[in-house]
């Protein structure tokens, strides 16, 4: 294996599905890697091409310039860096911590790191494990931008875009949770008409393409509900809320008919509803997000 002398050697905390295909992309560009996984074992691929398996995770720490955590939470993270002997070895080097969680614990991570003389970026990827190093990856990175520029060409060897939101540590969390939010209900939706579906004979597949037809509608209406958000004009013109309403509680008494759970959509219902009955009947089906973020 070829290293790399221009670039810091890096230590990749966590070895789930994400943070191997992280090591990996390192490895793959030549850099001298070190990695720890609180569960030994799967770090044995990586070894046989050429990383170097800490015994703790101090040791790891101490053999990276660049810190790169990825393990399912914050507790977990925090487990792993707020243990004192690895406080100790972080002290003046930089944490880049990939694991999601939401804004208030990436804000909280980053005060801690500051009194313990730890440089500390926050971040999230948006796609899946087996895009890193490819150009489909996603990364979203928070905190201060100096830090940020100063790693960004060894950031980069994980391939895709590197987006940085701002010196808030909580941004990249924020865009997380508000995509993840997206992403599930999404998901919710897509499961719950397939169980619909089904329920009238219709099988997954037959339906595939028009719900991909759904999925493509979306993307410019996004677009246009973002405008309609930030300027407040919520215009119904092409769809008020009224008519949508009606088509929501279509889906609920198919659904019940058929002995399924309408929760979702009920839910999305009611949401409708309440715009309705506060008088924006006429309104974008975006209004919700004004309505919801009322108190
Ligand atoms: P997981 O989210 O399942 O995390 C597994 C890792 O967390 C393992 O290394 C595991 O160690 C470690 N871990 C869990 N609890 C602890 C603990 N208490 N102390 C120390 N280590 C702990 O796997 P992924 O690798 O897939 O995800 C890592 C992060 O990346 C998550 O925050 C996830 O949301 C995010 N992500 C993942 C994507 C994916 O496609 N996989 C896509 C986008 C983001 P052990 O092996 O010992 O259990």
């Amino acid at each position: 294996m070829f290293t790399s002398p221009d670039l810091p050697a890096v230590t990749v905390l966590g070895l789930g599905p994400m943070g191997r295909e992280l090591a990996g992309a390192f490895l793959g560009s030549g850099l001298r890697t070190t990695v720890w996984n609180r569960t030994p074992g799967k770090g044995r691929e990586l070894a046989e091409r050429g990383a170097t398996v800490a015994g703790t995770p101090e040791q790891a720490v101490a053999a990276g310039e660049l810190i790169v955590v990825c393990v399912v939470d914050y507790d977990a993270s925090d487990a792993i860096l707020r243990r004192d002997e690895v406080s100790r070895a972080l002290k003046g080097r930089t944490v880049v911590n990939l694991t999601a969680d939401t804004p208030g614990r990436a804000r909280d991570t980053a005060d801690w790191a500051a009194t313990h003389g730890i440089d500390y970026l926050d971040g999230a990827i948006m796609t899946p494990a087996p895009s890193i190093g490819t150009p489909e990856a996603v990364f979203l990175h928070s905190g201060p931008r100096d830090l940020f520029e100063r790693h960004r060409s060894v950031l980069e060897v994980l391939g895709g875009t590197h987006t940085h939101l701002g010196e808030d540590t909580g941004r990249a969390a924020t865009f997380d949770i508000a995509l993840l939010d997206l992403f599930w209900t999404a998901m919710a939706g897509y499961a719950h008409a397939v169980a619909i579906a089904r329920a009238e004979g219709v099988t997954a597949g037959e339906l595939a393409p028009f719900a991909q037809g759904i999925g493509a509608i979306l993307p410019p209406l996004f677009e246009q509900f973002a405008q309609d958000a930030d300027s407040g004009t919520y215009s119904g013109e092409i769809n008020p809320v009224t008519s949508a309403a009606s088509t929501m509680a279509h889906v609920v008494e198919v659904s019940e008919s058929h002995g399924i759970d309408a929760g979702v959509m009920r839910a999305v219902e009611g949401m409708a509803r309440r715009v309705i009955g506060l008088g924006h009947g006429a309104d974008g089906f975006i209004r919700v997000a004004e309505v919801l973020g009322r108190h």
